[in-house]
């Protein structure tokens, strides 16, 4: 069988290779990181920095494809894997994904919504972007924010020196706050020849900045469904896209705008391993592996739940409990604000 390689050994690569296994895959992990929780089930694991050529180029000849688990890979590793292996998805959608400003640019290009914005580099553009879209607004750093960290929200204008101080000289943008009933996402993949495949969209509450649970169905009109698939299908072609993807989308009174995308599967999609036959998971690796997508219809209602930190003390608890599916990243140290499992309950 063919053999898989993952950037990121994180629990989503994790998942992704129980998945791989599933259908007869191997999966090689590269990460720098020491003891990555994919690599309890990967076959082989590359300890290694982006910066080591010889281990990257090593890890790309043993391997068919490439593809990965988070979008911050360095460019110069990109170029140097892309020379040997066919990664997927494509270098176009870590691009856009890579920086919010350049997202932005390109989302509003498709013609779809997002909040208002303009790049902040320093006090004077921040002054007028604060004139130009008012507050409250939230000034995010372009690159590397996850989890909500990277941010600053401005109630007023009086923050606006306190918010600067948080970006710490890195390049930002300034967001307008959006209003929103709800907050959504489609999990959305895409095939080698084209074809677009999404789940049902969920509704997501996040806690401190961290994605708390994921409920399906939404609770929104079945206009806003199709219009929030549909979305996603343009975002997938646009890129040419190959494999899964996460697209966040505030409910707004004025439509759907689209928040962020995520070049990779996402934690909102966790609950597809108990609501559908072919998982989220199972779905990338159909896709980049060159395979028919598969049947990801919705069979169940489900709510996931992220055990962060300390959460998983509830795990005796939650075992006990019925229609409910635990998982566990085998993440030695419960650090506050580290995602060490989900719960997928069937309600
Ligand atoms: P993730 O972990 O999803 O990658 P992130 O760090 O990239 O998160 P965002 O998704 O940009 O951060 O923002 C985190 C949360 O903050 C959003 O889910 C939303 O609740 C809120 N938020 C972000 N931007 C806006 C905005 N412009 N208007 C209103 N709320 C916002
Ligand atoms: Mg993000
Ligand atoms: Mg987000």
């Amino acid at each position: 069988g063919a053999t898989i390689g993952i950037l990121g050994g994180g629990q989503l690569g994790r998942m992704l290779s129980v998945a791989a296994s599933r259908l007869g895959f191997k999966c090689h992990i590269f990460e720098p990181g020491a003891a990555p929780p994919a690599g309890h089930v990967a076959e082989k694991v590359v300890t290694a920095a982006y910066e080591d050529e010889a281990a990257l180029r090593a890890f790309a000849e043993g391997v068919d494809v490439i593809t990965y688990e988070f979008e911050n890979i360095p460019t110069s590793a990109l170029d140097l894997l892309e020379s040997l292996r066919p990664i997927r998805p494509n270098r176009k959608a870590l691009a856009v994904s890579q920086d919010r400003l350049v997202e932005k640019a390109f989302l509003n290009d498709l013609g779809l919504r997002t909040a208002p914005f303009a790049a902040v580099d320093d006090e004077i553009d921040l002054e007028e972007a604060i004139a130009e879209i008012g507050c409250p607004a939230i000034l995010k750093t372009r690159r590397f924010g996850y989890d909500g960290k990277g941010q600053a929200r401005l109630k007023s204008p009086e923050d606006a020196a306190q918010a600067l101080a948080d970006m710490a000289g890195a390049p930002s943008i300034l967001e307008g706050f959006v209003e929103f009933s709800a907050e959504i996402s489609v999990i959305a993949a895409r095939g080698v020849s084209g074809e677009v495949a999404c789940f049902d969209p969920g509704e997501n509450v996040h806690k401190s900045g961290i994605l708390h649970t994921t409920t399906v169905p939404a609770r929104i009109p079945e206009a806003l469904r199709t219009d929030a698939v549909l979305i996603a299908a343009r975002i997938l072609n646009a890129l040419d896209y190959v494999g899964v993807m996460g697209v966040e989308l505030f409910v707004s009174k004025a439509g759907l705008v689209v928040n962020e995308i995520a070049p990779r599967v996402h934690n909102s999609g966790h609950w597809t391993q108990a609501g559908c036959t072919v998982d989220q998971f199972e779905q990338h690796i159909r896709a980049v592996a060159g395979w028919p997508l598969g049947d990801g219809a919705r069979y169940a209602d489900v709510e996931m739940l992220n055990l962060i930190g300390a959460d998983v003390e509830q795990l005796p608890e939650l075992a006990k409990q019925p229609r409910t599916q635990i998982h566990l990243y085998g993440k030695a140290e419960a650090k506050p604000g580290r995602k060490m499992g989900h719960v997928n309950r069937v309600l």
